[in-house]
This record gives C-alpha cells, structure tokens and sequence, in this order.
C-alpha cells in the first residue's frame, strides 16, 4: 500500500481523528483533505478543504454544510444522503488517513 502526506489547517480543538469503522465524530479530517464526491461537485474542486465544512463553536466539532446549508437544487435528497455519508454523527469513519503533528511529523494522540 503507497502512503503520501500532505498539509491540511485544523481546528486545535477538533477531536482526534478515530479509527475506520468507529462513529464519526467530526474530526473534519477526510473534509479537510479532499471533498468528497458530493462535495466535489458543490466546492467545483478535487483537493484541498471542501468549501462546505465549519467548524461548530457549539459543538465543538467539524459539520457538514452540505447538508443544512445548501439550497436544495437538482441534487436534492441525493446530495444529502452522499454527504451524510462522510461525516455524520452516528456513520463509521471510513477515511483511511492518520494525522501528523505538523511540528514533530509524530501521530496525534
Ligand atoms: S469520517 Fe471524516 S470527519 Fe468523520 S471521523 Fe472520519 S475522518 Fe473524521
Ligand atoms: S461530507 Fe460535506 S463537508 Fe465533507 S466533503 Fe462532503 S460535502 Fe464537503
């Protein structure tokens, strides 16, 4: 398996990234890295941070605007249902990536 690393900006808060297959807990990582396919088409972008994820000073955690904030247009359900798939409380982590401390390339706990 081929492994690269990349940079991405993320919230000192956010919580760490969990395992693949346990509960999404919106760490904003996969987001932050690439959109995904919904997110492709909504960001009109393939790299980089997906123009609809916030971070929530409420919840003290990365949500998807995709889903509450986006006018519903011909994408409708669908475009809801995909972007729940990626980050939803409740969905099973499924981004294959680990984060690197920036200042010591070491994992974050
Ligand atoms: S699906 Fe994305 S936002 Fe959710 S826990 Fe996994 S990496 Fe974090
Ligand atoms: S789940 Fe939402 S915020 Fe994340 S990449 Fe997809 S559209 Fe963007």
């Amino acid at each position: 398996m081929s492994t690269h690393s990349t940079h991405a900006l993320i919230h000192p808060a956010a919580p760490p990234k969990p395992p693949v297959g346990a509960p999404c807990n919106g760490c904003g990582l996969c987001c932050l890295l690439e959109p995904c396919p919904i997110g492709m088409l909504l960001s009109r972008k393939r790299r980089g941070a997906c123009h609809w994820l916030h971070w929530s000073e409420e919840q003290q955690r990365y949500l998807c605007g995709a889903i509450s904030e986006a006018p519903l247009g011909l994408l409708g359900e669908v475009r809801v249902r995909l972007a729940r798939r990626w980050i939803a409380a409740g969905a099973g982590c499924d981004a294959q990536v680990q984060a690197l401390d920036a200042d010591t390339d070491t994992p974050q706990p």
